[in-house]
């Protein structure tokens, strides 16, 4: 009693989006500030390395340490940016439609992906 049932046509409301898409900007937020901590951790333990009485005999490896964290800050960053322009897509309605198709974004991979901007055909066709 009371069910809607599973229909295709049963879309998620905004605000319950609009949380997913808080709740997942929360976490990048969160994310990039360690990864911007772990950066500049690592640049400034290469800069103490001088007094160190133990020698760094890996520096290649702190450089990639150093590439490594912020290649990921870079992503976590495009991410928070994607999840903004989700925000505003939900503020103009069309949030939840494919930018290639004009179709319809499951609401499966919205969850999932709440900045997902092509359905799941697009995406997979075009990698
Ligand atoms: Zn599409």
């Amino acid at each position: 009693m009371g069910v809607a049932g599973k229909g295709a046509d049963l879309r998620r409301p905004d605000d319950a989006r609009r949380r997913d898409l808080d709740a997942e900007r929360d976490a990048t937020v969160a994310r990039v500030a360690d990864l911007h901590a772990e950066v500049t951790g690592i640049v400034e333990s290469c800069v103490d390395a001088g007094t160190d009485d133990e020698h760094d005999p890996e520096g290649a490896t702190v450089a990639f340490e150093r590439q490594r964290a912020a290649d990921l800050l870079g992503t976590a960053r495009r991410h928070l940016a994607e999840l903004d322009a989700a925000r505003h897509r939900l503020s103009a309605g069309s949030y939840g439609t494919c930018e290639l198709c004009g179709g319809r974004i499951a609401d499966e991979r919205l969850e999932a992906l709440p900045a997902a901007t092509r359905c799941v055909a697009c995406a997979t066709t075009l990698g």
